[in-house]
């Protein structure tokens, strides 16, 4: 704690001089003298990186000196902006970062005992507490902080020991304590990373995002606009619904490592799927169970001062989110190139899904001052090491964990994307697997990892979409049925060519695989006796092309081997229908 306090002090000591200093350099009218203090500052910010290095080895942290360094350069003691001319040709990065509210789901609120669902009647889950009633006391869940750690370690964040609750201080209609119990300067969890795998289709690949801080907060309510079309600019009058008020929230913040809208997607579904297998939120978008804003701004490629930053919200799907981004990295971009940079503004935007592009929602005024300070009604938060342990070891597997294990089993990206999707498809998946096992008595080991993850994903998946079922467990077949179905052609005894005729039948009717293969008789011939007498039987009903064959029109092969398979009803062992038709081809 004390330890915090002094590189706290410290932290606000270096803004000071840097403001003091920039303040000193101020009116500059022409650009040679522009020039000559941008070298000056740059000399000045060589001297204050070098003074913020040699303190470091005796008392700081690399994180905090990377942080101090980013405020430096974005400070007024460095203006690199000259150096990085910008016209019609220049080279644009942009600088991308998420804020994410997860609404954690829990039996309670964050801080008294009501109890929260989306669409109850307003206010009828509501209490004194949550209302911020005189007289009242905040009481922290535990299962609130469970959750919030919970996300936390699967994000790799480190969990802090102590950390601690502090009043946001704003007025707005719908925050009816007018102050929101949040985490300022020492938040539950800090320094993540999450790896984030691109959608095939979206040309795959991956992508690593750090994850700067994770706090755990309440919600506030709702504000229902009547009248005009709705929206709070038209509206007669807008109704408070408090329920929302006081339902905890984990706020987790990105560091701008994004290079795209694909990523920032993509992290957007990975967040999604971790918070559902945790089962700490249902991560509905259209329900506000997690709301994502997203921070955009561009700049020349290579310099350091970041653009003029703009704030994206309201996109309700995670496409949306990717051409959101996408679209204002373009416009920014285009401004900046037709010289009317001062026409992007530190604003809020919201993307209009109809006419696909983003549109100002309202301009900033300013940094808000929310006045913050420690929740004095809420002890600091421990969470021993011991704890985090314990919660570590309840935590299921999570998406990363079975990509990778599904990867070490040979199976596809595209077939890892589908499964991992949906965690009732992984313990669908996984049950077959287990049952395999017992099908396994033969001498030679059967896998059929990949067998069962391409019909699961395929024809299978397409038959519960299509039947409207909700999960794979509604299927007739139970996972061990699959497992003999799968087993039956890996081992050779039916091929898949009958496997995707005998399917519909399985389907509708369930049942043993096996037991309706040897029923219709669809066994696979693996006899060389009769494969012989097949393909023997197809060269003397086509002798013409036998002919050809031998008079060196090789190609015709192909036609043999489909007539041979035809013969047998799709039933003849390929492999040994080629070894025998190729020698009995050549003995003539
Ligand atoms: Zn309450």
């Amino acid at each position: 704690m004390r330890t915090t306090a002094i590189i706290g002090s410290f932290a606000r000591t270096t803004a000071a001089t840097v403001a003091s200093s920039s303040s000193s350099s101020s009116s500059s009218s022409s650009p040679s003298s522009s020039r000559a203090k941008a070298k000056a500052k740059a000399t000045n910010f060589r001297r204050q990186k070098q003074r913020l290095r040699t303190r470091r080895r005796r008392t700081r942290t690399a994180a905090t000196e990377t942080k101090e360094l980013t405020a430096l350069e974005q400070s007024d003691a460095i203006d690199d902006t000259l150096d990085f001319p910008i016209d019609a040709n220049t080279k644009f990065e942009p600088t991308i970062g998420i804020e994410t509210h997860v609404q954690l789901q829990t039996k309670t609120k964050a801080f008294c005992g009501c109890h929260y669902s989306y669409g109850a009647s307003a206010n009828t889950q509501i209490c004194p507490i949550c209302m911020g009633h005189p007289g009242t006391y905040p009481k922290l869940s535990e299962e609130v902080v469970e959750k919030g750690v919970q996300i936390g370690l699967a994000l790799n964040c480190k969990i802090r020991e102590v950390s601690k609750f502090d009043r946001k201080q704003y007025f707005y209609p719908d925050l009816p304590k007018g102050y929101q119990i949040s985490q300022f300067d020492e938040p539950v969890c800090e320094h993540g990373k999450i790896k984030v795998v691109i959608p095939v289709e979206e040309g795959g690949g991956e992508a690593v995002i750090g994850i700067t801080r994770a706090h755990l907060e309440e919600d506030a309510g709702k504000l229902n606009h009547v009248g005009g079309s709705g929206n709070v600019s038209t509206a007669t009058h807008s109704l408070a619904d408090y329920n929302r008020a006081g339902v905890a929230l984990l706020e987790i913040v990105t560091e701008p490592d994004f290079k795209n809208g694909k990523e920032v997607s993509a992290y957007g579904q990975e967040l999604r799927r971790i918070v559902r297998y945790l089962k700490a939120s249902d991560g509905n978008l259209n329900e506000g169970s997690m709301r994502c804003d997203v921070n955009v701004s561009v700049k020349p490629v290579g310099r350091k001062r970041f653009g003029t930053k703009v704030e994206v919200k309201n996109m309700n799907s995670f496409n949306a989110m990717a051409r959101a981004i996408d679209y204002e990295i373009e416009r920014q971009e285009k401004l900046y190139k037709e010289g009317r940079g001062d026409e992007i503004v530190q604003e809020t935007r919201t993307w209009d899904d109809q006419n696909q592009r983003t549109v100002t929602m309202r301009k900033k005024e300013g940094l808000a001052d929310y006045r913050y300070f420690p929740e004095p009604d809420l002890n600091p938060l421990v969470c021993s090491q011991n704890y985090v342990k314990i919660v570590r070891e309840e935590m299921p597997e999570l998406p990363n964990e079975i990509r990778d294990r599904y990867k070490s089993l040979g199976l596809s990206d595209g077939d890892i994307q589908v499964l991992v999707e949906d965690e009732n498809l992984v313990r669908f998946y996984d049950e077959i697997l287990s049952a395999s096992i017992s099908n396994s008595n033969s001498s030679r080991e059967v896998n059929i990892s990949k067998q069962a993850a391409n019909w699961l994903t395929n024809d299978l998946l397409a038959f519960v979409k299509n039947e409207k079922l909700s999960t794979p467990y509604d299927l007739k077949l139970k996972p061990e049925e699959i497992a003999e179905f799968c087993f039956l052609i890996e081992n050779g005894e039916i091929s898949g060519k009958i496997g995707k005729d005998i399917l519909p039948d399985l389907l509708t009717n369930g049942g043993s695989p096996r037991k309706l293969v040897e029923e219709k008789g669809l066994m696979q011939i693996s006899d060389p006796a009769e494969i012989e007498k097949i393909v023997q039987k197809v060269l003397e009903s086509n002798q013409s092309q036998l002919e050809q064959y031998r008079s060196g029109k090789t190609k015709l092969k192909g036609f043999f081997v489909g007539a041979c398979l035809r013969e047998s009803g799709g039933r003849a062992n390929p492999t040994l229908t080629d070894e025998i038709l190729t020698r009995l081809l050549s003995e003539g």
